[in-house]
């Protein structure tokens, strides 16, 4: 137990109960989703390029099977531990409900540097974790996904280590594969996609009147570049991005398609053209009216919540912001878009990957796109209208949708034995 209420996880403890104040379920359904169903901790020793072997911790946690398989991403990430993914996988549980995806939240994870590793080291980290984990996942019983730092290469590994075990191929094992093995069109830019889908949808309702909004992007990684990709191509200004490196900054907006080329050559964004560098700190604080962290988590606190200066916050990124720094930025009237309305655009196609695996049935891009839109528009309403009703913020109003949703199936399903 100790292991597990790391403070991460104690955050998230306390958000459930805050939510369940605005709630009318049993107090026994709240104190069951106050835990995981299920945590394993396993070890993966693995052979170095060196000869040496090496032993990381990996994790894999199910916070709730109550409407269907669980879901949610694998992160190779330096401190991953078992509170941090427990977490995380609550998390997943009120975005897949507030999506309405007959799926439960999972989480998995392992403490590593994926950046000091060779290709062979991860295959092999990636086949023995899988292997490790292998009686909990499973296409009817939770399936894994990309999450920081791992890719298409990790899923198609995970993939193919499954269906070896089986003797056949199981594509709907893992969803985020490459299209080759059964991957959907349309998932690897579903996060970002997302994002930008919920940007445009609160800038509708706030009304603001905006010539050209501008735009700073936390993160070029798969979310924020393509977040970013997408605010441009609506003709937004997007002034400042940032790596793990640094940031970059032109108040007469960077290039985007020109920044993605150069990226994918320099695999850093410093040193684009016309543009200053910054620290990831100062690109917080940049005067703007959309500010996406799209990176990593807690990286808006108490600390420096009061000087935060846009005008909409799309929580790109899994929890960028603490609840003492929510309160400063309600009181400053900024539009949190929360994580799990934000970024789930990610998850919604996972899903949709999911069923064409099953139906052996594929969708035409635009297909994918157009039904993420529909889900994502539509939950986005739903947060607004009952954050306007209740007058209550976004994330509360999210919150409460997707856990009440839970609580009543659990109602519904009752307690076994
Ligand atoms: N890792 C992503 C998330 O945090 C996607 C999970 C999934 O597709 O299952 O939402």
């Amino acid at each position: 137990m100790k292991e597990l209420l790391t403070p991460t996880f104690l955050m998230a403890q306390q958000q459930l109960d805050n939510v369940a104040k605005h709630l009318n379920v049993d107090s026994g359904i709240i104190e069951r989703l106050k835990f995981p169903r299920k945590s394993l901790i396993v070890s993966v020793p693995i052979r170095m390029d060196n000869g040496e072997t090496k032993t990381f911790m990996g994790y894999r946690v199910q916070h709730d099977l109550a409407m269907g398989p669980s879901k949610g991403g694998i992160r190779y990430y330096p401190g991953v531990d078992l509170g941090e993914t427990a977490a995380l996988a609550m998390w997943m549980t009120w975005k897949c409900s507030l999506m309405n995806l007959p799926f439960g939240g999972a989480k998995g994870g392992i403490d590593c540097n994926p950046a000091q590793m060779s290709e062979g080291e991860l295959e092999r980290l990636t086949r023995r974790y899988t292997t490790e984990i292998l009686p909990m996942i499973g296409p009817e019983k939770d399936i894994p996904a990309p999450d920081m730092y791992t890719n298409e290469q990790t899923m198609a590994w995970l993939m193919d280590t499954y269906s070896n075990y089986h003797g056949y191929a199981i594509p709907g094992v893992v969803t985020g594969k490459p299209i080759g093995l059964g991957g959907s069109l349309g998932r690897t830019e579903a996060t970002g996609r997302g994002v930008a889908f919920t940007v445009l949808k609160a800038l509708e309702k706030i009304k603001t009147k905006y010539s050209q909004p501008t735009v700073v992007v936390q993160g070029f990684g798969n979310v924020g570049a393509i977040t970013a990709r997408y605010l441009y191509k609506e003709g937004f200004k997007i002034i400042a991005v940032s790596d793990i490196y640094c940031g970059i900054y032109n108040p007469n907006g960077l290039n985007i398609d020109e920044l993605e080329k150069y990226v994918a050559e320099n695999k850093t964004v410093r040193g684009f053209k016309d543009s200053e560098v910054i620290t990831n700190e100062e690109l917080l604080e940049l005067k703007c009216d959309i500010l996406a962290p799209c990176a990593i988590g807690n990286v808006i606190t108490g600390k420096n919540a009061d000087r935060i200066k846009c005008r909409i916050l799309a929580e790109g990124a899994n929890g960028p912001v603490t609840p003492d720094a929510d309160e400063i930025l309600n009181k400053k009237d900024i539009f949190i878009i929360p994580s799990i309305l934000a970024n789930a655009g990610g998850v919604t196609v996972s899903y949709f990957e999911w069923v064409q695996d099953i139906q052996r049935l594929f969708w035409e891009e635009d297909e994918v796109v157009k039904k993420l839109k529909t889900l994502i528009d539509k939950a986005f309403e739903d947060v607004y209208q009952l954050a306007l009703t209740k007058k209550i913020d976004a994330r509360t109003a999210a919150m409460i949708i997707g856990v009440g949703r839970v609580a009543e199936a659990k109602r519904l399903r009752g307690l076994y034995p």
